[in-house]
């Protein structure tokens, strides 16, 4: 937890340039992403997102979960420019999907946590290096940031769930990442079983 925080977007684009971040999406929103593009999963799956491996020592420190896939642990995130920056940041700094944005770019710079039953929040690692907007506009207020951070908790944790039934089964099986958009994330349930 820290102190008083203020925090005003000046649309610099810089969180959304970084190419070190991986710009990661739960199973809503894939969804709200598709029903905002207006294409469904496998089109999405083909076109805007895709699965990121990371260092194995880097696997742990991500608070969103790992992935099961025959090419080993991945994450699910949203594509990038050969740049480096997200797929969806305009020449203008705006994001082109900005409604359907992803909850890791919605909480940016913060980022929160439940220890022994309690939320708090923080600040992201770099945000203080790269977010120009931190120091500027209004005082966040507290009830604000529980908002948020029960929101993001709450989805975090649904999404854990699905993932860690797909990563049981995935190994069981080796079964096609597209399956866990398709199946799961559409309506969560157990994947067809093999004939
Ligand atoms: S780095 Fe900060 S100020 Fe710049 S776009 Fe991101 S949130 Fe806004
Ligand atoms: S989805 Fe939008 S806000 Fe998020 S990183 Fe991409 S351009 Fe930035």
């Amino acid at each position: 937890m820290v102190g008083k925080v203020r925090f005003k977007c000046v649309q610099c684009g810089n969180c959304c340039r970084d190419k070190n971040f991986i710009i990661t999406i739960t199973h809503k929103d894939t969804i709200r992403l598709a029903n905002h593009l207006k294409c469904d999963l496998k089109e999405l799956l083909s076109k805007y997102i895709g699965f990121y491996q990371v260092r194995k020592e880097l696997e742990n420190r991500l608070v969103f979960p790992a992935i099961s896939t025959y090419r080993g642990n991945a994450f699910l995130g949203l594509r990038k420019k050969s740049d480096g920056s997200c797929l969806f940041l305009r020449d203008d700094n705006l994001c082109e999907i900005y409604a359907a944005r992803p909850l890791v770019c919605r909480s940016f710079p913060f980022t929160f946590e439940v220890k022994e039953g309690w939320l708090s929040w923080g600040l992201m690692a770099k945000a203080e290096e790269i977010c120009p907007g931190l120091g500027q506009g209004e005082i966040v207020s507290e009830k604000s940031l529980e908002k948020m951070g029960k929101e993001i908790i709450r989805e975090l944790e649904e999404y854990r769930k699905i993932v860690s039934i797909w990563n049981h089964h995935a190994k069981v099986e080796q079964l096609d990442p597209v399956l866990l958009l398709t199946t799961f994330f559409e309506e969560p349930k157990l994947p067809p079983q093999s004939t």
